[in-house]
């Protein structure tokens, strides 16, 4: 077992990074990665700050050698991708030395508006705000411009895996658009493609089930096939904000990545990322 998406108190997680790898050894975990919200520009309650960052890796370091003959622990962080804001992500590879960058888009621009469309987070209306502000409430092109940009962060940014990356979904829960109508899949499917070209693991992250924000992974099990025929390789996850969150759902992710033909798994060792037979065993 293992997990490479989590947060702490050094972002917007619950605990102390070591609280993670004491639940990740309870669990007979093999390795854990820490994946902290990386810095963005402007002032907000959920990323490290370019002050903390400094702390954040310097803990994970830490940790990393006091349990080096237990578990293998990954320094890590979740970078936000918005066009022409954010901070290059190859600036905090260099300056932090992290093993590993999660590439997400939680927050979507447009151009000529001052404010972000918030697609992620607890509160439903905050999405419905978004889309009301940006796209004057029109679903399709809001769709189009959040794909758009996670397809800018593929063709701009180097990164290893790309996270959630039809999290768009969870806060429309079937209100605007269902996502078996053409011009989403359509969308959707060029993305995937463009994922693998550019040779990333795609996330399979599993917090919207048991945060119960919505009923299937990100992406959802519809998709898996697609992965499949692709040949896109895969990386389940939490995306934990709590130690108690580690292995959530995923045997159940285990399950529906073999149903769809999916035998194989990502993982990250201390040689870089290596595919590893997927088992529901371990
Ligand atoms: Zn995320
Ligand atoms: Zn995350």
């Amino acid at each position: 077992m293992f997990n490479f998406h989590t947060h702490t108190k050094f972002c917007d997680g619950a605990s102390e990074p070591e609280k993670y790898v004491e639940s990740a050894l309870q669990k007979n975990f093999k390795a854990l990665g820490f994946s902290g919200h990386a810095p963005v520009p402007f002032p907000n309650h959920f990323a490290l700050t370019p002050e903390n960052i400094v702390d954040y890796c310097q803990e994970i370091r830490n940790l990393q050698m006091k349990y080096s003959h237990q578990i293998d622990l990954f320094l890590g962080v979740e970078a936000d991708f918005i066009t022409g804001q954010s901070y290059p992500f190859d600036q905090f590879r260099k300056d932090h030395h992290l093993d590993y960058i999660i590439g997400s888009v939680h927050l979507v621009c447009r151009q000529g508006c001052d404010s972000l469309w918030f697609i992620d987070g607890s509160r439903q209306a905050s999405y419905d705000e978004g889309l009301q502000t940006l796209f004057d409430g029109n679903i399709q092109p809001a769709v189009r411009r959040y794909f758009e940009q996670v397809n800018e962060m593929m063709e701009t940014e180097h990164f290893e895996i790309l996270g959630h990356f039809d999290k768009i979904i969870m806060h429309n829960q079937n209100r605007y658009f269902t996502t078996d109508e053409s011009w989403y899949r359509k969308l959707l499917l060029e993305t995937l493609d463009l994922a693998r070209q550019k040779k990333l693991i795609v996330e399979i992250n599993t917090r919207g089930l048991y945060k119960k924000r919505y009923w299937d992974f990100y992406p959802e099990t519809q998709w898996l096939p697609f992965l499949k025929d692709m040949k896109i390789p895969v990386i389940i996850s939490t995306d934990a904000h709590d130690p108690s969150e580690l292995d959530l759902f995923v045997l159940e992710a285990k399950k529906a990545l073999l149903n769809a033909g999916i035998c194989e798994q990502m993982i990250l060792t201390k040689t870089g990322f290596c595919s590893v037979p997927l088992s529901l065993n371990d």
